[in-house]
């Protein structure tokens, strides 16, 4: 009987010792830092930051981009940081963002090795990259933004009124969007057409300026586990007026941001 006692004894420490090892364990696991990439909350906008910095050819919308996402921001949809200061595109202040857009930057802006990979990381950690125009006429000596923008500025043969179309209207970023329009643009051309590696949104109609090919103006990509979206208009400052114009961006900002 004595001896039972004692073994039931030494049962009760070992069940102690366990209850304790699993209740410090999980005391430890509350205390660790939050995922580098948080969730998008509920309720809240997109956090977006927009750099309209140049190293090159400088578009006289820039002022208008500004002003415009500024008033679409205040219905609340999302929040924007319009600047042109290079140094806020590193690891830490990126937390604070869902969404990087590039709009009308231009030329080999002198970011550094770690901004770069700052840049690459956050987009395929699960976050959005938005370029806008001469977004593609940016940064030619770095390979992996090429790929993240998905193309390169070749040439922009026509500054005219044309017919662009919509390629998918059921993607969000269509919606509200006619199928077809016209528009007074700058429209571009790319030194590789980028349809093979990217999902086509909205093209040029050759025909409306009497040529023949296939001229992609608008896309998405996906990077890693981030989304990116390109579209190629937005020379003029009546196209940043424009609401075919704003609901894209309003609506790639909100899929880029996977809300
Ligand atoms: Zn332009």
């Amino acid at each position: 009987m004595i001896l039972c006692a004692f073994e039931s004894l030494w049962g009760l420490f070992a069940i102690a010792a366990i209850v304790l090892t699993f209740a410090c364990s999980s005391g430890r696991s509350t205390t660790e830092p939050a995922p580098v990439a948080d969730p998008p909350a509920g309720g809240r906008g997109a956090r977006v930051l927009m750099l309209t910095a140049t190293a090159g050819f400088r578009h006289d919308s820039i002022p208008t981009a500004r002003q415009v996402m500024a008033a679409m921001a205040a219905s609340g949809a999302f929040s924007v940081n319009a600047t042109e200061d290079l140094s806020l595109f590193n690891t830490d202040t990126l937390r604070n963002y869902d969404v990087v857009m590039f709009a009308l930057t231009s030329g080999e802006l002198p970011f550094s090795a770690a901004q770069k990979s700052a840049l690459v990381d956050f987009v395929s950690s699960g976050h959005g990259f938005i370029g806008i125009h001469s977004a593609t006429d940016t940064l030619y000596e770095w390979p992996d933004y090429g790929r993240l923008v998905g193309a390169y500025f070749k040439e922009h043969p026509w500054t005219q009124e044309a017919a662009v179309r919509i390629e998918d209207a059921a993607h969000p970023i269509a919606a509200g969007v006619p199928a077809s329009f016209r528009v007074l643009e700058e429209f571009y051309t790319f030194r590789q057409n980028p349809r093979p590696s990217v999902h086509v949104l909205m093209s040029l109609d050759p025909a409306s300026v009497g040529a023949d090919g296939d001229f992609p103006l608008a896309w998405t990509q996906t990077i890693g586990r981030g989304r990116s979206y390109y579209n190629a208009l937005g020379h003029f400052s009546e196209t940043w007026n424009d609401a075919r114009f704003q609901n894209q961006i309003a609506s790639a900002i909100r899929w880029a941001s996977g809300r």
